[in-house]
């Protein structure tokens, strides 16, 4: 990587030869109901198949595979809600490093499990995921580890970029495609691909009501704390960190425009994936396809690609909610 500020499509190619291996190479599928309803091919890029069940182990990978043999060596260290620690901790389990993973205390428990089930060891501390930061930063200091932060490095961007190249090989005339926004990676990745290779594309952001920190940010022009609020959308949780370098500049540079989702749209979007797909898509993975079942458009072109990005779900949430709707359904 020349130029750690710019990163170009050179390092999106330099993910995948990373990572290839590691990461699956997931499937695009067409949804032929949302197509009917929207009057265009809708396809949907399914993360939620990807190791780990979400696209995180992309990103993760690329990092940890940038590090030298002695920086491997010392084992690596992250914060997380959830998909981006489980991710670092299978990658390190295939590559046989120690993992230790900071987490807030209200990262779900079934969270908390799987990441220790493979292999790392889970730091709980604090209130939120600023103070689960904190903590990290002085485990970074007393134990010398290797950090593999969740979004705001260039090649855990570039890694989750790779998504971006595979939708567009699979479909290179995608027009209109829509991507959730959290810490950013995910969006800068995929923008920086798509955008690099078909400047014409549209990329439509899409944000939860209750945690809009990187739209927030993007509105005021510098990282903006949000209060957070328990969502359906739980991996969309988080702020974008004071220190922000990379995600907040190249989301507002590569996104043409922006939407904000409530929890009947993520929910919608839930029931959907299961009742048309048999998946089980977790709420941050399903955001984007309740706003295109739910509100009127018209303008997105004759095809549109969004991102299924994980599949982690609370189960007894879920199968709650997914029965309330699934029945409505039925008796609508
Ligand atoms: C992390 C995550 C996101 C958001 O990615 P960012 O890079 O933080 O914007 C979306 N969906 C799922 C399932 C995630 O785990």
């Amino acid at each position: 990587m020349a130029d750690m500020n710019e990163l170009s499509l050179r390092d999106v190619f330099a993910a995948r030869r990373r990572i290839h291996g590691v990461a699956l190479r997931t499937p695009l599928v067409e949804s032929p109901a949302l197509s009917r309803r929207l009057g265009a091919k809708l396809f949907v890029k399914l993360e939620c198949a990807q190791r780990t069940g979400a696209f995180k182990v992309r990103g993760a990978t690329n990092r940890i595979m940038s590090f030298s043999p002695e920086q491997r060596q010392a084992g690596v260290i992250t914060f997380s809600t959830g998909n981006h620690g489980k991710a670092v901790a299978y990658v390190s389990g295939r590559l046989g490093i120690k993992a230790v993973v900071c987490v807030s205390e209200h990262v779900p428990s079934y969270r908390v499990e799987r990441i220790r089930e493979l292999g790392a060891e889970v730091l709980v501390k604090g209130d939120s995921q600023d103070e689960a930061e904190r903590e990290y930063y002085r485990v970074v200091e007393e134990r010398g580890l290797q950090p593999v932060v969740p979004f705001d490095d260039p090649y855990v961007i570039a890694g989750q970029g790779t998504i971006g190249l595979e939708m567009i090989e699979d479909e290179p005339e995608l027009e209109t495609v829509l991507v959730q926004l959290s810490g950013g990676g995910l969006g800068a990745g995929v923008a920086l691909a798509l955008k690099e290779i078909y400047p014409s594309i549209r990329l439509i952001g899409v944000s939860i009501e209750r945690s809009p920190a990187l739209l927030e940010s993007i509105k005021a022009g510098r990282p903006v704390e949000v209060e957070e609020r328990d969502t359906l959308a739980d991996s969309l949780l988080g702020g974008i960190g004071a220190e922000n370098a990379h995600t907040l500049r190249m989301v507002s540079r590569y996104f043409d425009e922006h939407i904000v989702v409530d929890e009947s749209e993520i929910e919608l979007g839930m029931s959907y994936m299961l009742r048309e797909h048999s998946l089980v898509v977790e709420g941050a993975g399903a955001a984007a396809i309740g706003a295109l079942l739910h509100r009127d458009w018209n303008d997105l072109g004759d095809k549109i690609g969004v991102i299924a990005s994980g599949s982690a779900v609370d189960l007894p949430l879920y199968l709650e909610t997914m029965s309330r709707l699934q029945g409505r359904d039925r008796d609508g």
